[in-house]
């Protein structure tokens, strides 16, 4: 490309910028070519497009929304299309197109996206080969109290332990056993996975009959004990969960897949 100022060859250079984009200061890496005389600046429409979309997606990191490679990256996740994506939605595929892309989508469509995103996923991801039983959480909870020497049911409406041990015998048993125990679908909090939508479980998980349960298998009151003997306080469940990389490495409030249950490291 040649100056249009009549300086010659204009050289490509990556550079970087800081720009006020809808009010929000971005930085934003790309290729241009820049006239080593005058300055000026001007790209392809290969290298205007790239600029865009650094710009839309620089955008939307600072304002939290997803990125175009986040929506794709997620969707290919949930094997998923474009269109059934746009399906489960109840919108057209050029809107996904145009998201993946640069435009920017706005935060109800924002939210809108996440939930179908998760919805696709498949159910074994989120309940590990079972269906979700509050019955046999209480069993597995009640068998953890019984191993463990202390409660984890009363007494205790955060969950925050008992979250724990129920997340470690879940995961264990969908690696080893290739189903979980409970069916139970679990978020990456701040304080540690934790049982998604749990305030409106607790409440159900204490009133529930453990005789409804599916009885737990030997196996399973295996890795039960396994665990407790693992993490004998709730401080050590806690920690462990914490050291976890599948926990680390997932954004907060995201449901953590079982599929990671193989990386488990403290069990
Ligand atoms: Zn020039």
């Amino acid at each position: 490309m040649n100056c249009p100022n009549g300086h010659g060859i204009m050289p490509l250079k990556k550079i970087e910028k800081k720009i006020l984009f809808r009010d929000v200061a971005v930085s934003i890496a790309s290729r241009l070519h820049v006239c080593p005389v005058c300055k000026l600046e001007a790209g392809t429409v290969e290298q205007t497009a790239e600029l865009q979309k650094a710009i839309a997606d620089a955008y939307r990191k600072k304002v939290g929304l997803l990125t175009g490679d986040d929506i794709r990256t997620l969707r290919k996740k949930a094997h998923s299309t474009q269109d059934e994506l746009a399906g489960r939605m109840g919108i057209g595929i050029a809107s996904i197109k145009r998201w993946e892309g640069s435009q920017i989508q706005t935060k109800s469509m924002d939210q809108a996206l996440r939930r179908a995103l998760v919805a696709l996923r498949p159910a074994s991801d989120l309940n590990g080969n079972r269906d979700l039983s509050i019955p046999r959480i209480k069993l597995v909870l009640t068998h953890f109290e019984s191993c463990l020497g202390f409660r984890l049911i009363e007494g205790n409406d955060r969950m925050l332990f008992a979250a724990k041990y129920l997340w470690y015998a879940d995961m264990a048993a969908c690696r080893d056993l290739g189903a979980s125990m409970t069916g139970a679908t679990y978020a990456a909090l701040p304080y540690g996975p934790q049982l998604n939508n749990y305030k409106d479980l607790l409440g159900l998980i204490k009133k529930s009959d453990t005789k409804k349960a599916e009885p737990l298998a030997a196996e399973e009151q295996h890795i039960i004990a396994a665990i407790a003997r693992a993490f004998p306080s709730g401080k050590k469940v806690y920690n462990a969960a914490h050291r976890e990389a599948i926990w680390k490495r997932t954004a907060v409030g995201a449901i953590i897949p079982y599929s990671a249950a193989s990386e488990l490291t403290e069990i």
